[in-house]
């Protein structure tokens, strides 16, 4: 199985059931993408169909106008804002979004959640910043995303009163990011019961973020796009 759009309908459908192992979506509220490389085409979940009803067929393969060029089901109901993030973001090839609870929690706040925890430095290297309020139906969502997001350091993106965007180099990054967003979100909403959180040096992000992105793991290559 050689045909790259087959195996990434495969690792996307595959995909989510991380977001499903790690307790990231109710319901079938969560979804992620993967960009076919190369082609202006992207690999979607489709709408409304259960978690464990996911399989590499039933993906749907779209065009990066949120077209549908080959699936039976009607694309996810997110389909534009990933679309409009491949669009704008070359670099980007995976998107996911779901409504984790303590991401959300912040979300609904308004409030970033601030770097002051080392696996947060590592990972996001920043704060992981709030994106606009925006309303599901047109590019919204998207321009808020790719506003937020271009030029920062953060995977992730916490759109307002909404949920949880991440972006990567692929479509695994992308899921790693939304797993450890919700994570350092729990873990700092936690800390924030008992008192206020202390800083980490400006500096010692830089450095932190740096080794992680850099050395840790032998990873050449940054896994987002700043
Ligand atoms: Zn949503």
């Amino acid at each position: 199985m050689t045909d790259p759009i087959e195996l990434l309908r495969r690792q996307v459908s595959d995909l989510h059931q991380e977001l499903v192992r790690y307790q990231l979506v109710v319901w079938t509220a969560g979804n992620v993408s993967a960009r076919i490389p190369g082609q202006d085409l992207m690999v979607i979940k489709p709408s409304g169909v259960a978690y464990d009803e996911l399989t590499p067929e039933n993906m749907i393969l779209c065009d990066l106008d949120g077209n549908v060029v080959e699936g039976e089901h009607s694309p996810s109901s997110d389909t534009a804002a990933h679309a409009y993030v491949y669009r704008h973001m070359p670099e980007v090839g995976g998107v996911v979004h779901t409504h984790s609870t303590y991401a959300c929690a912040w979300a609904a706040r308004g409030e970033a959640v601030p770097c002051v925890l080392t696996a947060m430095a590592d990972e996001f290297g920043a704060e992981i910043p709030i994106g606009p309020f925006a309303l599901i139906g047109d590019d919204s969502i998207g321009r808020g995303i790719v506003d937020t997001l271009g030029g920062h350091r953060s995977p992730a993106v916490l759109m307002k009163s909404h949920g949880v965007f991440t972006i990567g180099k692929d479509a695994k990054s992308a899921v790693k990011a939304a797993v450890m967003c919700e994570d350092v979100a729990r873990t700092v909403h936690i800390s924030r019961q008992l008192g206020e959180p202390l800083p980490i040096a400006q500096s010692d992000i830089d450095s932190l973020n740096f080794r992680y992105q850099n050395v840790y793991g032998q990873q050449p290559v940054k896994e987002t796009h700043a």
